[in-house]
């Protein structure tokens, strides 16, 4: 019989996450069933997804530079740009999946519409298909795609939409366009229709450290890498050098009227963004503060200004939510501490796992794989998992780290040291 006939383990999602862990699980002959809603593999960065729930825009480039994002055995052939665009991203995965055999297990065009748990401690997994029972669950469906809406009073009365709709400049030729936020996702946007847009102004309520996506021809995580990997620099100190070695790049972004962080650089995620400063240099982009209110056709900001838009674009993030679970089981709540022993497993709760749950400073893609390889060891028996108590502990430890060390702030929910966690996940498997 093969694997795919004695399938026990369903997996939810065929993004890089699920990808990886049905990858994970075929290398350890573990049968499984991926349970994907779109017709084809690739998640978010399948643009124009027929799943309806990817973020990805035209223009969208990963901001992990090559070397640091392939998985360790698959590498991203060297002919490729150090900033991948969404099609080669897809393209790679892609080719990740059929190198390891993982589509053949996919259940495309099947949503998964809820998962409950039953009194014999398998899973029931419900889709257009019927119900069917497991013995483990993996939980991969992304957690940017349920767009987070902010609310500020009065109306606006031109067009409002949220980054997760923005695909191309073309709809806002000359238009005056305000995007609401400083993350990825606004500055890359921003950078897009600036160039056909009437103007376009970007509202931060707190600014963000600014990033090049190069210094000295060597992309910056690159820099990085190099210093807490080969030198083995502790990561404080490896942030500290890169805050200095950035600033000698950067200068003083505030000459640009784009608010400096009250936090050290290391406490929050820095945008990257090789574009921005120079195009505000430009007058091509102007930063504009938080915004006050929505007056019909104008915007006043929190400095007493007020100026007409005819759209505003809300790059203000994701909810994380999984429509098909019962959050009595398992939910995850801004800013509040996530149940998930080794940002896993929820402790006590035997068979069921999350995979991509996280947010680190540097690349999700690879350290996901890290994690589909500890969940394919704790199902294979191999990780002997702790006292349900221990691992509460586990959890709570990691909080209260996690509290002292960043931001608060809901965009930090989910965030994890990448290194530190890496290293932990290893170690288990090791000793496995
Ligand atoms: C703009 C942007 C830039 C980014 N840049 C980087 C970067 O530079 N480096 C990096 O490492 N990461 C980056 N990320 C993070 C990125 O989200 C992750 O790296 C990763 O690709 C997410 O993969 P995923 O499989 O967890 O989720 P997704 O790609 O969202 O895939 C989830 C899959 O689950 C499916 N699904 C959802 N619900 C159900 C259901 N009920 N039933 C069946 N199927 C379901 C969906 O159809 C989808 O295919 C970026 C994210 C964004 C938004």
């Amino acid at each position: 019989m093969s694997d795919t006939d004695r399938a026990d383990i369903a997996i939810i999602g065929a993004g890089s996450s699920g990808v990886a862990a049905g990858k994970a699980l075929r290398q350890k002959r573990l049968g499984f069933d991926i349970y994907e809603k779109g017709s084809d593999l690739g998640g978010m960065w399948r643009y124009e997804n027929d799943n309806g729930l990817s973020c990805a825009y035209r223009s969208l480039h990963i901001d992990t530079s090559r070397n640091n994002l392939g998985y360790p055995d698959f590498p991203i052939p060297s002919d490729k740009p150090d900033f991948l665009s969404h099609q080669d991203l897809l393209a790679y995965l892609e080719a990740y999946a059929d190198r390891f055999d993982v589509r053949r297990s996919v259940r495309f065009n099947t949503e998964v519409t809820s998962i409950e748990k039953l009194p014999d401690a398998r899973w029931r997994v419900t889709s257009k298909d019927g119900a069917r029972d497991y013995r483990a669950v993996i939980v991969a469906n992304g957690h940017l795609w349920d767009a987070r809406w902010p609310s500020f009073p009065g109306s606006f009365n031109g067009t409002a939409i949220h980054s997760s709709q923005y695909r191309t400049a073309a709809p806002f030729d000359d238009k005056r366009v305000l995007v609401v936020g400083i993350g990825n996702s606004a500055v890359d946007i921003a950078v897009d229709l600036c160039k056909r847009a009437k103007s376009v102004a970007l509202s931060t309520r707190t600014g963000a450290y600014v990033m090049p996506k190069y210094m000295m021809g060597i992309p910056i995580d690159r820099w990085s890498a190099f210093l807490s990997g080969k030198l083995r620099l502790p990561t404080l100190l490896t942030r500290m050098i890169m805050a200095r070695l950035i600033y000698f790049a950067v200068g003083d972004q505030r000459r640009f009227g784009l608010p400096r962080p009250k936090h050290p650089m290391w406490r929050e995620h820095a945008t990257l963004s090789q574009e921005l400063l120079p195009y505000i240099g430009h007058g091509w982009i102007t930063i504009k503060p938080n915004i006050a209110s929505l007056e019909g056709s104008e915007i006043a900001f929190a400095d007493g200004s007020c100026a007409p838009f005819d759209a505003i674009i809300y790059a203000t993030g994701y909810k994380t939510t999984f429509p098909f679970l019962d959050p009595s089981i398992f939910s995850v709540r801004d800013g509040e501490e996530v149940g998930l022993y080794r940002r896993i497993m929820p402790p006590g709760l035997q068979g069921l796992f999350f995979a991509g749950l996280v947010q680190p400073i540097g690349p999700t893609i690879p350290l996901v794989e890290v994690q589909a390889r500890w969940i394919a060891a704790v199902l294979s028996n191999s990780i002997s998992l702790p006292s349900q108590a221990a691992m509460l502990e586990e959890v709570l430890a990691y909080h209260e780290q996690k509290q002292r060390t960043y931001v608060s702030s809901a965009r930090y929910t989910l965030e994890v040291d990448g290194r530190s966690y890496k290293a932990a996940l290893l170690k288990d498997i090791a000793a496995a």
